[in-house]
């Protein structure tokens, strides 16, 4: 506790303004360093869209937003008509509305907070925001203020996307065709990325492969990733040991580059109990589900959780169902309510019986608790970056079955890079679900999986001990350039 207070020093007339993007893997990290810079002595004001506000009183109540003094919420619309408030916003209507109409709302709430007039509140004096929320740039260039971009995905991930306007340039996207999605053209070794080798085009983030030149997500993310150019600095949620490499190569393409993770072994450092009151969760966790794995073995349970983004078809969870339940292995098994689209997530009745003894179904659950229990042995994830850094923090490995976006890099650096995991295809059926499972809990190859996360997790708490690079990093940023303009 001293060490991080007192390397962080304490400063309290600073007003520190946070923007996540609208989206839950995006929430909780940017909440994570919004503590982390409120102990340092920042004042914090945690700016949500309405939408997500509605849920979060919804999911945590109205005291878990209360819980620190001079740490505060407000909101800007994300221009999106109001939509059921338990469904998963659609991305690429997100990302086009929040680039397009949220400037002129988070100017007006800038000008608010600048009014200190009417609050006892000091002025807004630095701007942290997502990296797909660059139109703080603007906000923050007419203030004179600084705005470090907080790009919340993984170092390969970021990189990834900092390459496609190359890519576009090159023709490698968007595709001529949808037979290019099979001839063998995403299986292309992509060998001039600094600091990624033996990358293929199907590893790179999945927006490449469309046929759509005006594609939202392929232009959106190429855009975004130019803008962080103009960041005063931009900091990921990795550490330097896991990605160094391509961080090395971020460094020559970025003016200021900082891994400052992983955010939650940082934050589980504050002693403060009032920290942990103030939550991020857009669904409610349901009770009972660590309950249920303290009276596991240790090591004896799969950990299955697609995330808050991922769909699938319902053939896709009844193969999931069947392949864990062949496997005879325990498992607790979120199931967002709108995981299937189109449709309930209904499961076979002989399914349930058969697995009665040894699973747990939840729609949702506190995943960081989960993932460093003890009686959880292998995840099987849609490698979400969050969830990739909260299993190498559990020292979990993982069977790895990427949805969209970066999750497709994360997971070829999860399984090749770091040997930490297995993939397994998008269209797998239960006997190959059934075999890599067996494989993750039982198998030899799993006992390798299993040895080297917990050499990664080690290498994590070195990261953000008090000389580790994650933590000297912080304290940069912290020094250099939000305290800067003080
Ligand atoms: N999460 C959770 N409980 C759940 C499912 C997810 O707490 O039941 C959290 C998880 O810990 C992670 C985030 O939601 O922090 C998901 O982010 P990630 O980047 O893994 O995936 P995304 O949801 O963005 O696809």
């Amino acid at each position: 506790e001293q060490t991080l207070k007192k390397a962080f020093g304490m400063k309290n007339q600073l007003l520190e303004v946070c923007v996540p993007f609208p989206a839950q893997g995006h929430v909780n990290p940017m909440l994570k360093l919004a503590k982390i810079l409120h102990y340092r002595g920042f004042h914090i004001t945690f700016v949500n869209t309405e939408y997500n506000h509605k849920r979060l009183l919804k999911s945590r109540g109205p005291d878990s937003l209360n819980a620190l003094p001079s740490f505060q919420f407000k909101t800007i619309p994300d221009g999106l008509p109001e939509s059921d408030l338990d469904a998963t916003q659609d991305v690429p209507s997100l990302c086009a509305s929040t680039q397009k109409h949220c400037l002129a709302p988070f100017r007006n709430l800038l000008s608010k907070l600048n009014d200190t007039s009417s609050s006892n509140v000091p002025p807004v004096t630095c701007i942290v925001s997502d990296g797909i929320m660059s139109f703080t740039l603007d906000a923050a260039a007419e203030l004179g203020i600084p705005d470090v971009l907080f790009w919340t995905p993984s170092a390969c991930g970021f990189m990834g996307y900092a390459q496609y306007r190359r890519l576009i340039e090159k023709g490698l996207t968007p595709l001529k065709d949808e037979s290019y999605l099979t001839n063998g053209h995403l299986d292309t070794i992509i060998d001039w990325i600094p600091g990624m080798k033996g990358i293929r085009l199907r590893d790179l983030p999945s927006f490449v492969a469309t046929t759509d030149p005006d594609d939202i997500l392929l232009n959106f993310a190429m855009v975004e990733a130019e803008r962080a150019q103009r960041a005063s600095a931009v900091i990921l949620n990795t550490f330097d040991a896991l990605e160094h490499e391509v961080l090395e190569g971020l460094s020559t393409m970025y003016p200021s580059i900082c891994s400052i993770g992983p955010l939650q072994l940082l934050v589980n450092q504050i002693p403060d109990n009032n920290y942990k009151l103030i939550g991020s969760n857009l669904w409610k966790e349901e009770e009972g589900c660590i309950e249920w794995l303290d009276k596991r073995e240790p090591n004896s349970v799969v950990y299955v959780n697609f995330g808050s983004v991922t769909v699938m078809t319902r053939n896709q969870l009844i193969e999931f169902a069947w392949g864990l339940a062949n496997s005879k292995q325990a498992f607790l098994w979120i199931i967002r309510p709108d995981l299937v689209r189109g449709d309930s997530a209904v499961l076979p009745p002989e399914f349930l019986e058969e697995t009665k003894e040894r699973c747990l179904l939840a729609n949702w659950c506190s995943q960081e608790e989960v993932l460093s229990h003890p009686s959880i042995g292998g995840f099987l994830t849609h490698s979400g970056w969050n969830s990739t850094l909260e299993s190498v923090c559990g020292g979990v490995p993982m069977i790895s079955w990427p949805f969209f976006g970066e999750q497709q890099t994360n997971c070829r650096y999860t399984c090749i890079e770091w040997g930490i995991g297995m993939e397994i295809e998008s269209n797998a059926k239960r006997g190959k679900i059934e075999s890599l499972v067996r494989e993750l809990m039982v198998g030899e190859k799993g006992q390798k999986l299993k040895k080297k996360a917990i050499e990664w997790k080690k290498l994590a708490e070195e990261a953000i001990s008090p000389n580790g690079s994650s933590f000297v990093n912080l304290d940069k940023i912290i020094n250099q350039v939000l305290l800067a303009s003080a």
